[in-house]
């Protein structure tokens, strides 16, 4: 067997310790005589099991008693609309921050529920920065102001922590969850899709303030009202189990290299390999501003788009693979969330060097 360094943007890579002891556990867990996939949510088995992976995500990210932690389903996407037929309580609009393709996507959802304000904007500069707060125009009777943490398509990504006021703060963290501390308490609610950092597709992450619930719009439906997933301990509908299983695995996977001020150098340090790198010549360029790039995805670009082909094929004949940048900015991708080792990208940059003396 050979595993690749597979720099995906999601669902992307899983610890390898991770996806062992699941395989070793997959007919039996623990001496049920059944897989995790085989078992009632509401057993004595995988209640433990969810249990574990609430209180492990808990205490990585510090989470106070006053918020409550949802798995739901849906994805980021469903969030979208999710969160204003929960969150506007009885106010008409919400400010929104347009960074790149995944803030576009959740405005033009948002649309549907209440009035978008968008407070501030980064399509003047191709979006390939972080407006400056000072710079966004928000309306104080706001249901709350929206964010995407980290564009997992763009590469930019939010490096300070923005002070809204009285109006509760929502982020969208899908692609930079768990790969560094995060104050919980700056914010009304965080959300994410577990794919990118935590694990399996199917899963949704739900981070939220007690105060926020139970005024969701009549028309929400019951699966998706926070209140009611809260009341019901994310247990309304059947939850997706499994991914809640490997969520949990991953969490004490984490815990075990130090948690996340360790997970936080672990990045850096990849991320720093490959910028460093990118910054030192001019065959490959960078296009984020340099105080707004992202630790988890990173976007490159060859100077002669006509060498893509070539650099792809010689990427995957050594094992390296999902570099292609994401059609909308076209170019190269390297996605290094946590799971991915310091040597994977040692193996990206010396071979991107190699392709640089070949083709320069
Ligand atoms: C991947 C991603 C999404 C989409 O998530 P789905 O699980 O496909 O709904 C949304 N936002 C960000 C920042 C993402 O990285």
């Amino acid at each position: 067997m050979t595993r690749v360094f597979n720099f995906s943007a999601g669902p992307a890579a899983l610890p390898e310790s991770v996806l062992r002891q699941a395989a070793d556990e997959m007919l039996d867990w623990h001496g049920s005589g059944m897989s995790v996939m085989e078992m009632s949510h509401r057993g004595k088995e995988f209640i433990a099991i969810h249990a574990e992976a609430e209180a492990l995500l808990r205490e990585l990210l510090a989470i106070p008693a006053n918020y409550k932690v949802l798995f739901m389903q849906g994805g980021a996407i469903g969030e979208n609309a999710i969160v204003p037929m929960n969150l506007l309580r009885g106010k008409t609009g919400a400010d929104y921050i347009d960074t790149g393709e995944w803030s576009k996507k959740s405005i033009k959802e948002a649309g549907k529920y209440c009035t978008v304000n968008v407070a501030a904007s980064a399509k003047d500069s191709g979006y390939t920065t972080i407006p400056k707060r000072e710079t966004w125009k928000l309306d104080p009777n706001a249901a709350y102001v929206h964010i995407c943490a980290n564009e997992t398509i763009g590469g930019v990504e939010y490096h300070f922590t923005p002070d809204t006021g009285e109006v509760p703060l929502v982020a969208d963290v899908s692609s930079n969850i768990l790969s560094r501390p995060l104050d919980v308490t700056k914010y009304g609610l965080l959300y994410g899709g577990a794919q990118k950092n935590i694990g399996p597709a199917g899963l949704t992450i739900v981070i939220v303030r007690d105060d926020l619930l139970g005024r969701a719009l009549p028309i929400t439906p019951s699966a998706f009202d926070y209140q009611q997933q809260a009341e019901a301990e994310s247990m309304l509908n059947t939850p997706p189990t499994y991914a809640i299983y490997i969520a949990g695995l991953v969490f004490r996977w984490i815990k075990a290299q130090g948690g996340l001020a360790a997970m936080e150098a672990h990045n850096r340090t990849k991320a720093a390999l490959l910028y460093d790198y990118l910054d030192s010549q001019d065959f490959y360029a960078a296009p984020v501003a340099r105080d707004c790039r992202s630790l988890m995805n990173v976007p490159f670009k060859l100077k002669d788009d006509k060498l893509d082909e070539a650099f792809l094929k010689g990427a995957q004949a050594r094992g390296m693979v999902q570099l292609k940048g994401h059609r909308v900015v076209g170019g190269m991708r390297a996605s290094i969330y946590n799971a991915m080792p310091v040597e994977g990208v040692k193996a990206l940059v010396a071979y991107m060097k190699e392709f640089e003396a070949q083709h320069g």
